[in-house]
């Protein structure tokens, strides 16, 4: 049995909002939502970081990406827009190691990020 809470998740171990999942990936709502709409979109495989992927992880990385935008037309914030972030590594504040993107809407967002 797997130590990674997103795993948890996948194995329906640990509760989450799951609003989508197939046979590649699962996407949830953040626990801690840092906008109106904050879901996350994880590969079903479990790798670390996108540090750790691999040629044979491109169909499911483009796939993440193709998730994501359907989820920002569930969401309702394709047109006022929405941000997808890849935290990777310590200084970019990457705290759960089971690679996700953020799917960050419904409010207005500074750039640069803090
Ligand atoms: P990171 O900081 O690694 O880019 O993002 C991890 C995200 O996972 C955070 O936004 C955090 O709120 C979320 N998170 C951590 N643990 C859980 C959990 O058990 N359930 C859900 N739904 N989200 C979680
Ligand atoms: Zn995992």
């Amino acid at each position: 049995m797997s130590k990674c809470i997103f795993c948890g998740i996948i194995e329906k171990r640990v509760q989450a909002k799951i609003l989508y999942e197939d046979t590649l990936c699962l996407a949830f709502e953040d626990i801690s939502p840092k906008a109106p709409s904050h879901v996350l979109i994880i590969p079903r495989k479990h790798v670390e970081s996108l540090n750790s992927i691999e040629e044979a992880d491109d169909r499911m990385m483009g796939h993440l990406f193709l998730v994501a935008k359907n989820l920002a037309h569930q969401k309702g914030v394709v047109l006022s827009g929405y941000r997808i972030v890849l935290n990777t590594g310590p200084e970019a504040g990457q705290s759960v190691f089971h690679l996700h993107l953020h799917l960050l809407g419904g409010r207005p967002m500074a750039w640069p990020p803090g």
